[in-house]
């Protein structure tokens, strides 16, 4: 049987194990998929013992994702830009490649799940972390009009706006440019992507009041069976589109599952099984 994982410290909590093992009896694909804990100081020897034993691939979580993108030979551009690896396969030759899907996947949950669009939209993102630096390079393929960084400590938001200029301007994005939160005032967006981890402990980024409106589309990268901090906060504003991050979850799975078995399972029924659960 072809053997996946998840590996990150903690893991146990993970979806990513039944969402995988629901993709593999949708596609009739053989494999078993796992959660993997690795001690925090021992990541790459955890990834060498799981590959040496033949391992087909994994899937990388906090804190691993900056470590797995320095082991991996090869990088795609998506993780190559974001400096993250959350997918690890082996090609060919037998070499340890790294993707980043979880960009791949929002993009996908956005356009696809939610009929949005990201084309010639006044995009803001909150928060500069890792989740930032991997969705950048999906939503400027989008060819948005302006993307706006926002981030509590500011000089982060500026250095990924500034490193991916070049990117912004190969794909015809007017404007790209960082801040802090204070500079949202009297602006107004047609999407607001929540990617800090301030949800995490049910609190909101301090935003200013009107830079949402009815046609602002709101997104929580987080995902919980409450509401967020964020999406109740977006609901109050107005915002007639809110969403969280579940969806996301599911297509940078398939997004990853598609790599590793060349089969793009269809994410419909487990999205709606998660969400009753
Ligand atoms: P990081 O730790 O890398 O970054 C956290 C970010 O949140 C930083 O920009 C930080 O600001 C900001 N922040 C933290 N607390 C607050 C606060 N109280 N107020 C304002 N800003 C705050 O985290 P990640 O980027 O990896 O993850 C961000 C979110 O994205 C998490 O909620 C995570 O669950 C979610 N996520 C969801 C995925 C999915 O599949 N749905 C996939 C990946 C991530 P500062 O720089 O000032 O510290």
């Amino acid at each position: 049987m072809d053997r996946y994982v998840v590996v990150g410290n903690p893991v146990g909590h993970s979806k990513s194990p039944l969402i995988h093992t629901a993709f593999a009896q949708q596609t009739g694909q053989q494999l078993e998929y796992s959660t993997l804990l690795s001690d925090i100081d021992c990541f790459t020897e955890t990834m060498q013992e799981f590959f040496n034993s033949g391992g087909k691939g994994a899937n990388v979580t906090v804190p691993f994702k900056q470590e797995a993108c320095a082991l991996a030979k090869h990088l795609t551009l998506e993780a190559s830009t974001a400096g993250a690896v959350n997918t690890l396969y082996l090609d060919e030759q037998q070499h340890l490649c790294g993707h980043n899907t979880d960009g791949l996947g929002l993009v996908r949950d956005v356009l696809a799940n939610h009929g949005g669009s990201l084309a010639g939209k006044q995009l803001l993102v909150l928060g500069a972390g890792g989740a930032t630096r991997g969705i950048l390079q999906p939503f400027l393929a989008q060819k948005p009009a302006s993307l706006f960084i926002a981030n509590r400590t500011v000089s982060k938001a500026e250095e990924l706006a500034s490193a991916f200029s070049a990117l912004a301007e190969e794909a015809g994005v007017e404007s790209l440019s960082g801040g802090g939160f204070d500079d949202l005032a009297g602006r107004q967006f047609d999407w607001v992507f929540n990617a800090t981890s301030a949800s995490l402990q049910g609190d909101l980024p301090p935003l200013p009041e009107g830079i949402v409106t009815q046609d602002t589309w709101c997104y929580d990268l987080m995902y919980s069976n409450e509401p967020t901090a964020f999406c109740q906060w977006a609901e109050n504003s107005g915002a007639a589109n809110v969403m969280d991050g579940l969806g996301m979850l599911v297509e940078q799975a398939a997004e990853s599952f598609l790599v590793w078995r060349g089969i793009r399972p269809e994410t419909a029924d487990i999205l709606a099984r998660l969400r009753q659960s």
